[in-house]
């Protein structure tokens, strides 16, 4: 896509939390968007889970996470906080959102901003 002002080539760049791109010759930017959307939050999470191994349920949602048989699942599920996943926004989202849906408690490091 060539500059709208000079017909010259454009680069993207990254400005903090701005993104878009730039003309090689007269410098006109166009901003694209903000690093405000969850497609491209490239933290990795980890997501530790607490719940209760006598509890089928909570046992059934963590090998759904994990991938693991029940067996493991609970097996994890006994420890304390279990580390289930270390993934990407979107993934820790789904996943968090299965262990609420089945009254979990979750806890997720670093600090997560996607609700
Ligand atoms: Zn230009």
């Amino acid at each position: 896509m060539p500059c709208e002002q000079c017909g010259a080539k454009r680069v993207a760049f990254k400005a903090g939390r701005t993104q878009g791109v730039q003309c090689v010759q007269c410098g006109a930017s166009v901003v694209t968007s903000h690093f405000s959307t969850i497609e491209i939050d490239e933290t990795q999470y980890e997501l530790r889970c607490r719940g209760d191994y006598r509890d089928q349920a909570h046992v059934r949602a963590v090998a759904a996470a994990t991938g693991d048989n029940f067996l493991v699942a609970r097996n994890l599920l006994q420890q304390d906080r279990p580390l289930l996943m270390v993934g990407q926004a979107q993934e820790v989202l789904k996943v968090r959102n299965s262990l609420l849906a089945v009254g979990m408690a979750c806890e997720i490091c670093p600090e997560f901003r996607w609700e």
